[in-house]
């Protein structure tokens, strides 16, 4: 077991957290990335990227995670292959984290970029076709199917908002929802019934997704959750748009969330309430959910975490006297 400090402990491996490690790094902060059990973040479980800039041809998801903690480790970044297992913010700064490793790591400024997972509906088919035509990204993936058909799974914000978007590249969108009332807010509704090329069908549950003879997706097999019957339904593409779920369950009754565990932060800012504490990223952003934002999140911690360094010279001599 081992004990490391540095001036910028940062928790997480997506964008937003290599984006604060290189711009950490490069002023000189000796940041480390502790990279939790997902090194790279969810672009690692995708196959086309064409909407993060700097690149004209697509990109593959992994390679350019690859790419970004060369970047990091290039100007100077520690990465530890470890998972954040409890933090001590009470008492910081400096911040305390204990590793899965038992590894003991200590930040004096703590940037938070644990993100967010898309949550699935678990059924067959879905882990095995995704990129393959199930995605959990409209923003992402809607592109490759222009002029086909698509469906969305929810009754939420995010579904409705993801088969609206869907119809700037589908003339035939179904909304596959298990009930017969959405939970969306009414205007979202109404923009959705209004709209000629989205169907919807309710009471439908998914009950797997099958392939066709190209190993893409074909179409869904459902299940009337009123009446029992099954149907299938052709499709090239399905989102499952059922919510995500932000990873901030090592920081429950630490720090503010909103209801869905989002960590708030100072509007416009990565800050936290806690001086010196910092969140970018999916983590805490319920809305966008994009590489390139979170990237620019990360980039704006550090760049935070830096000026409070700078104002608070005081938190370091602390560290060095306990070391
Ligand atoms: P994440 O990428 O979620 O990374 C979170 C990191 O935190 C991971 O490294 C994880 O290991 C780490 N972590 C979590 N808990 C701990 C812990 N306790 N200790 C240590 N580490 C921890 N966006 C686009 O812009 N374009 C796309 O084409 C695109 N396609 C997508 C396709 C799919 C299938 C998915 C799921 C998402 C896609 N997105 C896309 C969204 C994009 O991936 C996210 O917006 C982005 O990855 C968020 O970055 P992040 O750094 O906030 O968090
Ligand atoms: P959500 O509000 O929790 O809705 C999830 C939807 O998925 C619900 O309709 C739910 O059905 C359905 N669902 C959940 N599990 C399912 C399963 N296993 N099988 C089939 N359907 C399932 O999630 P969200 O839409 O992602 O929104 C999350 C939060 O972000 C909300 O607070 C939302 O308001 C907010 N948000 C806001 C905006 C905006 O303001 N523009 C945009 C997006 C999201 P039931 O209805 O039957 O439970």
């Amino acid at each position: 077991m081992a004990t490391h400090h540095t001036r910028m402990l940062i928790i997480g491996s997506g964008p937003a957290g290599y984006s604060a490690a290189i711009y950490a790094a490069r002023a000189m902060l000796a940041p480390i990335v502790v990279q939790g059990l997902q090194p790279g973040g969810q672009l690692t479980i995708t196959t086309d990227v064409e909407n993060y800039p700097g690149f004209r041809d697509v990109v593959q998801g992994p390679w350019l995670m690859e790419e970004m903690q060369a970047q990091a480790e290039h100007v100077g970044t520690r990465m530890m292959w470890d998972t954040i297992v409890s933090v001590d913010l009470e008492n910081g700064p400096p911040f305390r984290a204990i590793g899965d490793s038992g590894d003991e790591y200590i930040g004096d400024t703590l940037v938070i970029c644990t993100g967010a997972q898309a949550k699935w509906l678990g059924v067959p088919g879905e882990l095995e076709l995704g990129g393959k035509g199930v995605s959990a990204c409209a923003t992402c993936d809607g592109f490759f199917y222009r002029g086909k058909k698509v469906a969305v799974i929810g009754g939420g914000n995010t579904a409705v908002e993801e088969a609206l978007y869907l119809t700037n590249h589908s003339d035939d969108v179904t909304l596959i929802h298990r009930r017969d009332t959405l939970r969306s807010e009414k205007i979202l509704e109404e923009r959705l019934m209004k709209n000629p090329k989205i169907s919807v069908l309710w009471n439908k549950a998914v009950e797997s997704f099958a392939a066709g003879e190209n190993g893409a997706l074909h179409h869904l097999m459902l299940k009337d959750t009123q009446s029992g019957e099954a149907s299938t339904l052709e499709v090239d593409g399905a989102f499952v748009a059922i919510g995500h779920a932000p990873a901030t369950e090592l920081f429950k009754g630490k720090l503010p969330m909103d209801a869905s565990g989002y960590l708030l932060t100072e509007p416009g800012t990565p800050k936290t309430v806690i001086p010196g504490v910092f969140a970018a990223g999916d983590v805490t952003d319920h809305v966008y959910r994009q590489a390139v934002t979170a990237a620019g999140m990360g980039c704006m911690a550090a760049l935070d975490g830096e000026r409070y360094l700078a104002a608070n010279p005081h938190d370091v001599a602390q560290v060095e006297a306990a070391e």
